[in-house]
């Protein structure tokens, strides 16, 4: 079964069409990403399939279930946003501890998702301290607290922090192994390249391709060998 279905999304912005009929689906136990240029509609797809905001039309489905009407299914979700905005006072630590609270995910947890994203160390400066990449990786390991079912990554920058870079496929395919499906956005070829196992190709707000990375990388350089014999 899907992990994430959408139908037919449409969201208009007073006379901007962010999205205009998107469909897709992400299967359970691949990394899927959703590949497009600033404005394609990314952020604004993450944003209804998390129900931030209500589509004008179309559906969504979690693991078969509405999330608009059955908001239980979030319990199963990890999210992060593009741009992490966290509370500068409260350490890296304090900050997942009281997440972990919330989300009734046993304290020990804690220790695992910082071993996660290298970030043991430095748990208990002031996230004010942090630079960007401890940022994203907090906000990270946030996400992975209790292993959620679908991890939902918008543009998650990991190019910002080398390290961090290179180990994120290994993290990600930890995060597999223990059932996890991953969705995450992104603007750049090379990181999807890197990271995803599928991709949905968006551009002004609908769906060009679908397919494999391999597919996708093979159809780009179709396209650049007609125009450029053209
Ligand atoms: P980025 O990578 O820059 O975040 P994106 O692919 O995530 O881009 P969206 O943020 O979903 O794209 O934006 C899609 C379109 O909708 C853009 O043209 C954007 O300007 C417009 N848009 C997004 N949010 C709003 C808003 N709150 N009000 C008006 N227009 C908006």
């Amino acid at each position: 079964m899907e992990a994430i279905r959408v139908e037919n999304l449409e969201k208009r912005y007073g006379d901007k069409t962010a999205l205009n009929g998107v469909s897709l689906q992400a299967p359970s136990g691949l990394i899927t990403a959703i590949l497009g240029p600033n404005g394609a509609g990314k952020t604004t797809l993450i944003r209804i399939i998390t129900t931030l905001i209500f589509p004008d039309k179309g559906n969504v489905f979690l693991f078969g279930e509405d999330p608009f009407k059955e908001k239980k299914v979030f319990n199963r979700i990890g999210y992060v946003q593009e741009l992490p905005n966290l509370p500068p006072f409260l350490s890296g630590r304090e900050l997942l501890e009281l997440s972990a609270r919330l989300k009734s995910v046993p304290k020990e947890d804690v220790k695992r998702v910082l071993e996660m994203v290298g970030m043991t160390e430095n748990a208990n400066k002031k996230i004010a301290k942090y630079s960007k990449g401890m940022i994203q990786r907090i906000a990270l390991a946030e996400a992975f607290l209790g292993n959620p079912e679908i991890l939902i990554m918008d543009e998650p920058n990991v190019g910002t922090d080398p390290i961090l870079n290179l180990r994120m496929r290994d993290i990600l395919n930890e995060m597999v192994k223990n059932g996890t499906t991953i969705v995450m956005t992104s603007h750049e070829l090379e990181e999807v390249k890197k990271l995803a196992d599928k991709v949905f190709l968006i551009y002004r707000g609908k769906v060009f391709f679908e397919g494999t990375t391999e597919e996708l990388i093979l159809r780009f350089i179709g396209v650049r060998v007609i125009l450029e014999t053209d």
